[in-house]
C-alpha cells in the first residue's frame, strides 16, 4: 500500500470578508499578475505559510504527486473588501470544479482556506466548496484543509470534508505548521493509517478580534489547553476558532474542532472541554486588551514620548476601510512631532496623483481620507511636501512630509503594517520615527511588540459605535452582548 502512487489536488480560495463594506469583492479583484495561479506556480505562492507547509511535508513522502488546481490568490483589495460576488465565488469555483473533474482521479485534496470567507447567495462557502469538491472526488477520497483561527465555520464543514487544521496563534506564526499537519495526517489516512473522527462545539461568544491576541491571558491559556491536549493524546488535533465578528453570516462566533484517530469518545470530550473552558474565561477573554479613545491615546502617545518610551505604535485596531481620519485629525491637533502615519486609503486621490505624474519636491495641497462611509470620518486638508510617489505591490504610493517632521502616506489600498521594514519601498524606515500611527489590531505585535521593537503600544479606537470597533451591542445572541445559554 504504502509504494503505490498517490495523487493530491491543491486549491486555494480564501477571504477575509467584512460583510459591512460597501466595495464588493469582485471577479477582477482576484485578478492580478500572479492570480489565479496553477501547477507550480501555485504550489510555491506562499513557502513560509500554509501552503509551504502542505508542500513541503506532502514531497517528503515518497509517491506523492501535487497537483496545483488552477485557484485565484487573495484578492488585491485584501481585507479592506465586502461581499464576495456571487459571480465571482461561481466563477473561480466552477473553473477548480471543471478542472478537477477534466484531470482526476485524485486519492486526496487540499483545500488551502481562510474561513471568514462571505459569500453573496452561499451561507457557508468553505463548506460549499468542499461540498463540490466532494461531489467530483467521490467518498473514498479524503479532504484536508487549512484555515485561519478567524474563521466563521460550524459543524457543516467537517461534514463534507475530513480534516482541518487551524493556527493556534494570533498573530498567526503557525501556518507553515498547520500546512505540515495537513500534508502528513492527509497522506496517512490516504494510506489507511489514520481514520478522521471529529466533533465541532459552538460556543456562544463573539469577541471584536483586537481582544484575541495571544500574547496576553487566557487566550495564551487556551492555545496552552489545546496544546496540551494535543501533546498527551497522540493523533489528536484541536482548533481552536476566534471567529471573525465583522461578518453577517449563520455561523458566526467561537467554534471548537477537535479531530482523532478514530475515536469519537476522545474527540467529544476535547471539544466540549476547550469549549467549556472558553466558557468559563468568557469575561476575562473579553478583557484582555486595553482600548483608548483616540485622544486619549494621542495624549498617552505624547507623555511616552516625553518619557523616552519610545519608538511608540498607536494602533487604530477599528478602520476596516484604511481611509479613516480620526487618528490623523487628533495627531494634528494635539500637535505630535516626528510622527508617521501609515497609511490612509484613498483611491481616488493617489490615482489623481499618479495621473499628475506627482514626484518627490512636488508640493502637496490637498484633502485626503475619509469619506467612504461614516467610520471614515470626513477629509483632512494636509499641506506639506511629496517625498515619494511609487507604483509597489498592486497599488499607488505617496508618502508627503507635513507639520514638525511627521510623515503621511497614501495608498490606493487598505494597508495593515505588521513590520518596522514594511516600508522599505518608499524609504521609510520606521524605527526613526518616535511614533507610528498605523491600521491594525493585532497582527502588528509580530513586527513592534513580539520582537521587542517598541516600547509604547496603544491601541485606540473611535467613540462612536462604528463597524469594526469593540461594540458590537446589536449582537445579543452572544456574550459579551447578549446572554446566551451554554452549555447546553
Ligand atoms: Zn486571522
Amino acid at each position: 500500500m504504502t509504494s503505490q502512487s498517490i495523487r493530491i489536488a491543491v486549491l486555494h480560495f480564501s477571504h477575509e470578508t467584512v460583510t459591512f463594506l460597501k466595495n464588493d469583492t469582485t471577479i477582477d479583484d482576484f485578478i492580478y499578475p500572479g492570480s489565479p495561479a496553477r501547477g507550480e506556480a501555485l504550489l510555491q505562492f506562499d513557502p513560509k505559510s500554509y501552503m509551504g507547509g502542505f508542500v513541503k511535508m506532502a514531497r517528503e513522502f515518497d509517491g506523492v504527486e501535487l497537483v496545483g488546481i488552477e485557484s485565484p490568490w487573495w484578492p488585491k483589495t485584501s481585507i479592506g473588501s465586502g461581499w464576495v460576488t456571487n459571480e465571482a465565488f461561481e466563477t473561480f469555483t466552477g473553473r477548480m470544479i471543471a478542472e478537477l473533474e477534466a484531470s482526476g482521479p485524485f486519492d486526496g485534496v487540499y483545500l488551502c482556506l481562510h474561513g471568514a470567507m462571505a459569500v453573496r447567495g452561499v451561507a457557508r462557502p468553505e463548506a460549499e466548496l468542499a461540498r463540490r469538491v466532494r461531489d467530483v472526488v467521490g467518498r473514498k477520497a479524503f479532504i484536508a484543509a487549512t484555515f485561519d483561527l478567524h474563521g466563521n465555520e460550524d459543524e457543516e464543514f467537517l461534514k463534507q470534508a475530513d480534516m482541518a487544521f487551524a493556527v493556534k496563534y494570533f498573530p498567526h506564526y503557525d501556518g507553515y505548521l498547520q500546512g505540515e499537519r495537513a500534508a502528513r495526517t492527509l497522506v496517512r489516512a490516504i494510506r489507511g493509517d489514520y481514520k478522521p473522527t471529529s466533533t465541532t462545539v459552538k460556543v456562544p461568544i463573539i469577541s471584536p478580534t483586537v481582544l484575541q491576541w495571544t500574547g496576553a491571558s487566557p487566550w495564551m491559556d487556551l492555545v496552552q489547553r489545546a496544546l496540551t491536549w494535543e501533546a498527551r493524546e497522540p493523533d489528536l488535533y484541536v482548533n481552536v476558532f476566534f471567529g471573525f465578528p465583522f461578518a453577517d453570516v449563520p455561523d458566526v462566533g467561537m467554534t471548537i474542532q477537535a479531530m482523532t484517530n478514530g475515536n469519537p469518545e476522545l474527540a467529544s470530550q476535547v471539544a466540549r472541554d476547550i469549549a467549556e473552558t472558553a466558557w468559563r474565561q468568557r469575561e476575562a477573554l473579553l478583557n484582555s486588551t486595553e482600548v483608548h479613545s483616540i485622544s486619549e491615546g494621542v495624549a498617552l502617545a505624547k507623555q511616552a514620548v516625553q518619557r523616552r518610551e519610545t519608538p511608540v505604535v498607536l494602533a487604530d485596531h477599528s478602520d476596516r476601510s484604511g481611509s479613516a481620519t480620526w487618528l490623523l485629525k487628533e495627531i494634528i491637533a494635539q500637535d505630535l512631532s516626528n510622527t508617521l502615519i501609515a497609511t490612509i486609503t484613498d483611491a481616488a486621490t493617489t490615482a489623481r496623483l499618479k495621473a499628475q505624474g506627482a514626484k518627490a519636491g512636488d508640493a502637496f495641497d490637498m484633502e485626503v481620507g475619509g469619506l467612504v462611509d461614516e467610520s471614515a470620518g470626513t477629509p483632512v486638508r494636509i499641506q506639506g511636501t511629496i517625498l515619494k510617489a511609487v507604483e509597489a505591490y498592486g497599488q499607488f504610493w505617496v508618502s508627503i512630509r507635513f507639520g514638525r517632521d511627521n510623515v503621511l502616506i497614501l495608498s490606493t489600498y487598505l494597508v495593515q503594517i505588521m513590520e518596522p521594514f514594511s516600508l522599505q519601498h518608499m524609504d521609510i524606515d520606521i524605527g526613526a520615527f518616535r511614533v507610528t500611527a498605523i491600521k491594525s489590531r493585532v497582527h502588528f505585535r509580530r513586527g513592534f511588540h513580539d520582537n521587542g521593537f517598541a516600547r509604547t503600544i496603544l491601541l485606540v479606537e473611535p467613540p462612536e459605535p462604528f463597524l469594526g470597533t469593540v461594540r458590537l451591542n446589536g449582537l445579543t445572541k452572544f456574550y459579551p452582548y447578549g446572554n446566551p445559554a451554554f452549555p447546553e
